[in-house]
């Protein structure tokens, strides 16, 4: 490792030098390579001025089909008669910013004919790379959840989120993301039909309910998408507050005694 006028690096100088960016919040490197954003506004300034300089060509009117990104989606998912062919639709659905920042897009995991459908919010880090949603610390933390009332993604929950690709530094969804991808949630929560929803985060609750103060809905019964469903506090805010752990254990408790008054699958 060189220094930037070209000295070598001594290997504690390099790791302080990590550890100083890692406690910056740096979490990842997007190019090998550090890129002069001066130079770059330079050179675009340069080619603006070159482009005004250049004789006027008579303009040609170009005519844009007005796309409207959320008619599309319904039209799309609606169209989706299974599980495969939704995936399929969300893969090709190319109106959401998100799609460009993200690896992969994380559909879902655990079992389709589950009773108990969990909605998260979007991809983190982990999930982008991996293609599943919730296998980071707080996918692992929900993981423990769910097994504390003897459910888990391998036998009788199904996981999805709100959005399938990973928000840029993990910012939050914009309004208008939420509103184009929610028709394929729909379709998704239709086409799986499980008994009820639990619906964690903030953004969940914004975009299933038109709800957000997770503090105040969390373990409140209400209804969406036609069906049950509970809002919980989402792993992540229990990772930073272990003590509100107390009241997503009740939660949990409200979810089993719920699933056991449900009539038996038949
Ligand atoms: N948080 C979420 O809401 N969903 C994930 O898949 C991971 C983290």
């Amino acid at each position: 490792m060189e220094s930037e006028d070209g000295m070598a690096l001594d290997w504690h100088v390099a790791r302080a030098l990590l550890e100083w960016q890692l406690e910056m919040g740096v979490d990842e490197a997007l190019a090998e390579a550090p890129v002069d954003r001066f130079a770059v506004e330079a050179a675009a300034r340069e080619a603006a001025a070159q482009r005004e300089a250049a004789p006027a060509r008579a303009a040609v009117p170009v005519r844009q089909a007005a796309v409207d990104p959320v008619a599309e989606a319904e039209a799309l998912a609606r169209a989706a008669v299974d599980l495969p062919a939704l995936r399929a639709a969300m893969e090709g659905f190319d109106h959401c910013q998100l799609k460009r920042g993200a690896r992969r897009l994380v559909f879902a995991d655990g079992v389709a004919t589950a009773r108990v459908m969990v909605v998260g919010e979007a991809p983190g880090r982990d999930e982008d790379i991996e293609g599943r949603p919730f296998v980071g610390r707080a996918g692992q933390l929900l993981d423990r959840m769910l097994a504390a009332v003897q459910l888990s993604r391998a036998e009788s929950v199904y996981i999805t989120n709100v959005l399938p690709w990973r928000p840029p530094q993990n910012r939050d969804p914009r309004p208008e993301e939420i509103a184009m991808m929610l028709p394929f949630l729909r379709r998704h929560i239709a086409l799986v039909d499980p008994a009820l929803l639990v619906i964690v985060g903030n953004i969940s609750c914004q975009a299933l309910l038109g709800r957000r103060g997770i503090t105040r809905l969390r373990g409140q019964w209400t209804e969406a998408e036609g069906r049950p469903a509970l809002p919980m506090l989402h792993p992540a805010y229990l990772l930073r507050q272990p003590l509100a752990k107390r009241e997503s254990w009740a939660d949990l408790l409200s979810l089993k005694a719920r699933l056991r008054d449900l009539p038996a699958p038949g």
